[in-house]
């Protein structure tokens, strides 16, 4: 294995953390086959990101030749600006937003930090003077977009990952404006928010709400109308678009979305750069196909995960997170006491299993979730929360296989807890 491969690796805070093999975690106690062959894994790390769907794929196939620049007038580049305008449209109708507003960026990651500017404001109110963000927010909306870092501030969550309405009112209060950025699913525990009723209590203020869709676009209906949401992210890859493409969707009267990369006049002068062409037009695919398939998926896959939980749970002491609030039907997040979730990760892998550890990995460091930190989970329980989740394609088979290596490792982490061996 290359030194490369063999040291950890910072894949975002969404990633299954490739870790180097601490000395002493000696994967063979579960007796584990060498490798797996890739056609035989089992893959429950969908809110990592996604396959691409084959609507995706063949709208990439399609396009990557498309020689136009979309802002060019002549046929080749009006054939290049009609899929972009297409893929616009897609988004707009699954959204109910109005197309002028829909934003074209590299990614999730970008989108987010687009959306918060200083300066915003909703035809001609105060422009929004510092930045509220939830405890539980990813990476890129907690490092604050183009905000000072002392005009930020977090508002708390509760045990369940909820945010915390009256501390929200709280910081809110008596205070200039505020754009306030809470996510709509959370990528750890798939915990939903009440944006609705945060939207209202942020607008009371006199403030705006950007809402991170990312996690929750595709899995569970998402319409900035219904959600009051002023603006809002998505990510093409979570839905099984291609990597590399997301989208900040505007409402009307929003003004004063500064652009972060700064050149032509592409996307309305608010993301210069040519576009990724093919990459929008497969996005705008994925997005037909996830939203028309979304029922149908949402509830297969619920099904599967309530049969997962319902096999974990055999375990003595495994605590599920966010249970008893609104979920993604594809995610759960669950720790066990002695567990320890970057070994059982790649314990798990090694079984042909990919899923991810609760946990962010940054610098080569694995860093305890700020997620269940957030929500007042012990530190023991954090470093071995896993999260599972599940897709389109994931199968009753998954499942059995995936409970068949818990059973081995939960029969390990017992056996280890009673003759106090290291544990898992
Ligand atoms: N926000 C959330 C909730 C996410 O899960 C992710 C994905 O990791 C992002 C933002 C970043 O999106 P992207 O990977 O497209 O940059």
């Amino acid at each position: 294995m290359s030194q490369a491969a063999d040291s950890a690796a910072f894949f975002g805070s969404d990633t299954v953390c490739l870790v180097k093999r601490p000395k002493a975690a000696k994967p063979q106690r579960l007796e584990l086959e060498a490798t797996t062959p890739m056609n035989s894994r089992v893959y429950l790390d969908w809110n990592a990101t996604a396959p691409l769907r084959p609507e995706a794929r063949a709208a990439l196939a399609a396009h990557w030749d498309v020689a136009g620049n979309p802002s060019s007038i002549h046929a080749e580049g009006r054939a290049a600006r009609a899929l972009v305008e297409a893929a616009r449209d897609a988004l707009a109708r699954a959204l109910g937003a109005d197309a002028r507003n829909v934003i074209f960026t590299s990614g999730g990651t970008e989108a987010n930090g687009l959306g918060l500017t200083p300066g915003m404001s909703r035809n001609g109110s105060s422009p929004a003077k510092w930045l509220i963000v939830s405890a539980i927010e990813h990476a890129s909306v907690l490092a604050g977009g183009q905000f000072m870092r002392g005009d930020i501030a977090v508002a708390p969550v509760d045990g369940d990952g909820i945010v915390d309405r009256d501390a929200l009112r709280a910081l809110l209060h008596g205070k200039p404006a505020a754009l306030v950025s809470v996510m709509l699913a959370n990528n750890e525990t798939g915990a939903i928010q009440p944006i609705a009723e945060i939207a209202d209590i942020v607008h009371e203020a006199g403030g705006l709400l950007h809402v991170d869709a990312i996690q929750a676009f595709g899995k569970i209906p998402v319409a900035v109308g219904e959600l009051k949401a002023d603006l809002l992210s998505v990510s093409a890859h979570k839905i099984g678009g291609p990597k590399g493409v997301g989208a900040l969707v505007l409402t009307e009267g929003i003004e004063g979305v500064a652009a972060t990369i700064r050149g032509g006049g592409q996307e309305r002068g608010r993301r210069a750069g040519t576009e990724n062409v093919a990459g929008i037009a497969a996005f705008g695919a994925a997005v037909d196909a996830a939203i028309a398939a979304m029922p149908a998926e949402s509830a297969a896959m619920a099904n599967l995960r309530n049969r997962l939980e319902s096999g974990l749970k055999r375990h003595p002491g495994a605590v599920f997170f966010s249970e008893t609030v609104p979920r993604l039907p594809n995610t759960t997040l669950f720790s066990a006491p002695g567990l320890k979730a970057e070994t059982a990760v790649i314990a798990f892998d090694l079984e042909g299993i990919a899923l991810s550890s609760g946990s962010a990995c940054s610098s080569g460091k694995v860093q305890p979730s700020h997620v269940l930190a957030a929500m007042g989970v012990a530190p023991d329980l954090i470093q071995g929360a896993l999260r599972l989740s599940l897709g389109w394609q994931s199968q009753d088979a998954d499942i059995d296989r995936c409970l068949e290596a818990w059973r081995k490792l939960s029969g390990v982490l017992r056996k280890g807890n009673e003759t106090g061996l290291e544990r898992f």
